[in-house]
């Protein structure tokens, strides 16, 4: 009889389970539960202290005595990390390097590889086929590597495929490591008139491959596509996968803001005092027809939206916008003839500020700025570039 459950509960065992079926149910929990798995941290720490408690006969007696009160008065639990704990009991973790996958089976390594694509091909989708070079199991010898029974172990580094040679470098004995060269590394040796003939004893061959890459509408740089154990296969591991990184090529004019699109179109002065019409070339095969009304000013620099021109979303395909800036473009020259036609179109000049009476107006020119002067200027020499003679104009 024992005071009370909390902790077999916590590990769906009766009080009376084994120590191996404690262990085995925490495992079972612990794997299912883990943080790296997408699991509650709290319940996994909670589970893990449960059976840290039922794991030790002496807490365990203690428990089932007087309940979780008891154990306290035992002077702490010791603050052992539940991850600590998880990989001490289940020797360093089944989750590869934080990954969140199960390490199971030895795998080969994961073929990387990153294919560079065009904004337009994100914005409409596309398929491409991508060919890829791996190492697949012999044909011939199914991975042996030669006849049935060729295939020993290395004797001169015992099957380990790598040797050690100790250097003495004064004081210190350094210990080198490096490949065996009897088996190349591999542990094992087979005899030439046995070895596969196909792969020459390698066990593996090297084969092409075409995968589709099906890259969908508005994905991003960065993202991946899997392709599950298209990687290397090896006799002795499963094969890794095949990981595709988009990369995203800049476009020559649309810039890309998550799901909006971004572009700087040039108009003319007249359109953007007097209305007119611009287009934009989208990503696909349309071109977008934009119409400034007459009456309508658009000031350089200004920053309109065409709601729904964006990139599509990943997931429902949904359209950001398209932001255009617009650069108005000033003529270089004015024909003097022509000018009256503005007076009369245009709000007037501002009149001239008004000073007091004893100011001084001097006239000044107003020059381009050219390279040296603006030089001069970032050097806060302004005060010493006295050169220029000076023109005193009548006051009016
Ligand atoms: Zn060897
Ligand atoms: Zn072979």
């Amino acid at each position: 009889m024992v005071k009370e459950t909390k902790f077999y509960d916590l590990l769906e065992v009766p009080p009376n389970a084994s120590e191996a079926d404690l262990k085995k149910a925490y495992r079972k929990k612990a794997l299912r539960l883990h943080p790296d798995k997408g699991g509650d941290p709290e319940v996994f720490k909670e589970v893990t202290h449960a059976y840290q408690v039922l794991s030790d006969p002496e807490k365990r007696s203690i428990y089932d005595a007087r309940g979780e009160a008891g154990l306290s008065e035992q002077g702490g639990m010791g603050g052992m990390d539940p991850q600590d704990l998880f990989s001490q009991l289940f020797g360093g973790g089944f989750f590869g390097g934080g990954s969140g996958r199960s390490q199971g089976p030895r795998k080969t390594k994961d073929l990387v590889h990153r294919v560079s694509v065009s904004l337009e091909d994100l914005y409409k989708g596309k398929t491409t086929k991508l060919s890829l070079t791996r190492n697949i199991i012999c044909v011939k010898c199914k991975g042996k590597g030669g006849k049935e029974g060729a295939v020993r172990q290395c004797g001169v580094c015992g099957g380990r495929g790598i040797k050690i040679t100790m250097r003495q470098m004064g004081p210190m004995i350094q210990q080198i490591q490096s490949g065996c060269d009897e088996c190349s590394g591999t542990g094992e040796v087979i005899n030439q008139k046995d070895r596969c003939g196909t792969c020459k004893g390698k066990k593996v061959l090297s084969d092409k491959k075409l995968l589709e890459v099906h890259i969908d509408k508005g994905m991003k740089g960065g993202e991946t596509i899997q392709f599950r154990g298209e990687s290397d296969q090896s006799p002795t591991a499963e094969p890794g996968d095949v990981i595709i990184v988009i990369e995203e090529k800049p476009h020559e004019r649309f810039t890309r803001k998550d799901n909006d699109l971004i572009i700087e179109v040039d108009i003319d002065l007249l359109t953007a005092l007097a209305g007119g019409q611009f287009a934009i070339k989208h990503l696909d095969e349309r071109a977008l027809l934009v119409k400034i009304e007459p009456g309508e000013v658009v000031k350089h620099g200004d920053v309109k939206v065409i709601h729904g021109q964006g990139m599509p979303s990943r997931r429902h395909h949904e359209p950001g916008d398209m932001f255009v800036k617009l650069n108005v473009k000033f003529p270089e020259h004015m024909d003097p003839g022509v000018i009256h036609l503005l007076e009369q179109a245009l709000p007037p000049r501002q009149p001239l500020e008004k000073f007091p009476k004893n100011t001084v107006i001097e006239e000044v020119h107003l020059a381009d700025v050219d390279h040296h002067t603006r030089h001069n200027m970032s050097d806060d020499a302004m005060d010493e570039d006295h050169e220029e003679p000076r023109v005193q104009c009548a006051n009016q």
